[in-house]
């Protein structure tokens, strides 16, 4: 059967001839021709036929669709009548040269090994076929391998799941690689603040991204006068922090508060809404403030022997706000007590090298990887408020995008974003202009990466784009990034 698709010319060479021994001229079988052998062939090229998994009415079909083709219909006169040289077979059919060995005509059926081969116009029809009940890339293709072929199925099929809503509308997003947070420059220059509620009693966390020294204030109502006015207690403590990060709760994104921090100098930045890691330093507070409410004793106590205590840079948070060490219940010597500077640079390094440890440390357990980069015109489903969107540009925070939804403009982490189409142009930007303000969508093609094996020539080269965060060693520098409010 596999010898068919072969015509054979037969030539006789004398044994003194041929350099190395020859199984088949020296141990010739003794069997004379088998009249029955073309029939048994015969019958077995019917079987594979009959076994084919499609119904006679649809490999009837099938035949005739390949007969009212064009380029079938002289693939299958190259397979009884042999292939031209390479460089006179015509364009349409040049794909298929390189299949030429597999190629065959069984009852008049043209087929690559069991497959068969689909002309163009039922392709779409198969494609979607093998599609039904939105199974992944790999089991369609799975499918496909068992049955049908054509030149460029693989790359149609992986576009086709690719470009398939419901599929996106349900597809795990991977973990985003963890945000190195910068080191600040000097102590209080970049506070984050929260709410949370303790045992029916709201409280207010301010943390110093420097020193992670957590203030603490209980209040009276969750208006965002209160949170105002215990934020202005903190600051006349430590001073006015150049930036306040914080989440969207009614209490900052009030106008009220906009007011506060214009009136008192320092920029606000809120987190994408829903998406509390990007408001990380202050989550973190949170839960180390309810961590020592927890536990018996005086929680005033507690607060204070946290805030003493060195951190894996060997300095309290304390000494790094205050340049000063606590006096707690703890005995101390008295010289201790003497105000004393940390010696910035060092601490700058030992600081690189846990964060970069503790980065090392998330992307690996969560195996996390950067998402490819949304562009202007990318139609997205937006997995917290499932509903489709387009996205109109990039927002000021790092990650976040503004989606244009039937809800209005939304701001959202690209975590909450599945691509469901995307614009294609010439890949020209890896990144998008902040807010375009004519959307002439400078756009990037950006697919994802094959799953299958190579099995034609028309699989287009592409160039994946990815959001990049600055080089680590750049981790604790300001690069400029000050962030004003974005709509939500
Ligand atoms: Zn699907």
């Amino acid at each position: 059967m596999r010898l068919m698709r072969y015509s054979f010319t037969i030539s006789r060479v004398p044994g003194k001839h041929i350099t190395t021994a020859d199984v088949l001229s020296r141990a010739p079988e003794r069997m004379g021709c088998d009249e029955t052998l073309g029939a048994k062939i015969d019958l077995y090229a019917h079987q594979v036929i009959s076994g084919l998994p499609a119904t006679e009415k649809r490999l009837q079909e099938i035949r005739e669709q390949q007969d009212k083709d064009e380029t079938l219909k002289q693939i299958k006169l190259y397979c009884k009548n042999g292939w031209p040289d390479k460089l006179k077979i015509p364009g349409p059919c040049f794909p298929y040269h390189q299949h030429a060995g597999d190629l065959t005509v069984e009852n008049d059926l043209l087929l690559k090994g069991m497959c068969k081969v689909i002309p163009k116009r039922l392709q779409k029809d198969i494609l979607t076929r093998l599609h039904t009940g939105h199974q992944g890339i790999v089991k369609s293709w799975e499918r496909a391998k068992q049955s049908v072929w054509w030149p460029g199925l693989s790359s149609q099929l992986q576009q086709l799941v690719a470009d398939c809503e419901t599929c996106a509308k349900v597809r795990q997003q991977p973990r985003e690689t963890l945000m190195p947070t910068e080191f600040p420059t000097w102590p209080w220059e970049l506070v984050g603040a929260d709410l949370f509620e303790w045992s029916n009693s709201q409280y207010l966390v301010a943390v110093d991204y420097f020193s992670r020294y957590i203030e603490i204030a209980k209040l009276s109502s969750t208006t965002s006068a209160a949170a105002i006015d215990h934020l202005k207690s903190i600051f006349t403590r430590h001073g006015i922090p150049t930036e306040l990060r914080s989440d969207n709760g009614p209490q900052f994104s009030s106008e009220q508060f906009q007011k506060f921090a214009s009136e008192w100098g320092f920029a606000h930045t809120t987190s994408s809404p829903r998406f509390p890691q990007s408001n990380g330093e202050a989550e973190r507070a949170v839960r180390t403030v309810k961590s020592l409410l927890q536990k018996e004793g005086d929680p005033y106590l507690s607060l204070m022997a946290y805030r003493a205590t060195p951190l894996a840079n060997g300095h309290s948070h304390a000494e790094l706000l205050m340049g000063r060490k606590l006096r707690t219940t703890v005995p101390i010597l008295p010289s201790c007590l003497n105000p004393g500077w940390t010696n910035i640079s060092k601490l700058r390094e030992r600081e690189g090298k846990e964060r970069e440890k503790q980065w090392i440390w998330f992307n690996n357990r969560h195996r996390a990887q950067d998402l490819t980069g949304l562009h202007p015109g990318d139609q997205v489903w937006i997995t917290d408020m499932k509903t489709n969107g387009t996205i109109s540009g990039r927002a000021d925070t790092p990650r976040s995008y503004l989606v244009e939804t039937p809800k209005g403009l939304l701001r959202r982490d690209r975590s909450h974003l599945i691509t469901l189409k995307e614009t294609k142009t010439e890949p020209t930007e890896q990144q998008v202009p902040v807010l375009p303000e004519n959307s002439s969508s400078p756009v990037s093609n950006q697919v994802q990466q094959s799953l299958l094996p190579p099995c034609n020539q028309t699989t287009e080269r592409r160039y994946p784009t990815r959001e990049r965060d600055p080089p680590r060693y750049l981790k604790g520098f300001d690069l400029g990034r000050r962030y004003s409010r974005a709509p939500e």
